[in-house]
């Protein structure tokens, strides 16, 4: 496949024995993904936000522009990888606690689906337009991109998303 761009969003919330804090752990990934088959173009600051859910630890948010010529299953595949390596252990319940978590929001193939029943993989993630945790670090490296569903921009998704409700008449 020809070379593309993959907007990745990074998440973590919990200490690693090696690594240490969840924002090291980040920058330590963001190595990792850096490799032979994936350059990482551009970062963006690390961010910490309050934790969604029922895990009571806080998050470490990032987002990353990784070009590479994998197609979209393959960059799941050395995703979940990654995850693997840095202590991820998948344990069935939605939101628990993660040492690191790594999702594809858009690439610049446009939209994909795949599904093949053990693992599925949708390109926009499903939830990337509801989250202020994405869409705030995406933004600042990649804010002219375009969500292929919805027309729209990055930086206009969050602008949508932030935007304080009417005031009440
Ligand atoms: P959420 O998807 O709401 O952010 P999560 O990241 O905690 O939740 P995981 O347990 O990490 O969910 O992933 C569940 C499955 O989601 C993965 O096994 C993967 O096959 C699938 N998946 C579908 N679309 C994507 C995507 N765009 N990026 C990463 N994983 C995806
Ligand atoms: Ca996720
Ligand atoms: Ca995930």
């Amino acid at each position: 496949m020809a070379r593309q761009d993959y907007l990745i969003a990074l998440g973590s919330n919990m200490r690693h024995a090696l690594y240490g804090s969840p924002r090291a752990l980040i920058a330590a990934a963001l190595k990792a993904l850096d490799n032979a088959n994936c350059q990482v173009v551009t970062v963006a600051r690390v961010i910490e936000t309050p934790p969604l859910g029922p895990s009571r630890r806080r998050y470490a948010n990032a987002a990353a522009i990784v070009r590479t010529d994998r197609e979209p299953d393959a960059m799941l595949r050395e995703l979940q990888a990654i995850e693997h390596r840095f202590g991820r252990r998948r344990t069935g319940k939605a939101w628990s606690a993660r040492t690191l978590d790594l999702d594809i929001v858009l690439w610049s193939g446009g939209a994909w689906a795949h599904d093949d029943g053990e693992s599925s993989l949708v390109i926009p993630h499903p939830f990337f337009r509801e989250r202020a945790f994405v869409l705030g670090p995406a933004a600042t490296i990649a804010g002219r991109w375009r969500d292929p569903l919805s027309g729209l921009t990055v930086r206009h998704l969050l602008a949508r998303l932030t935007k304080p409700p009417p005031a009440p008449r």
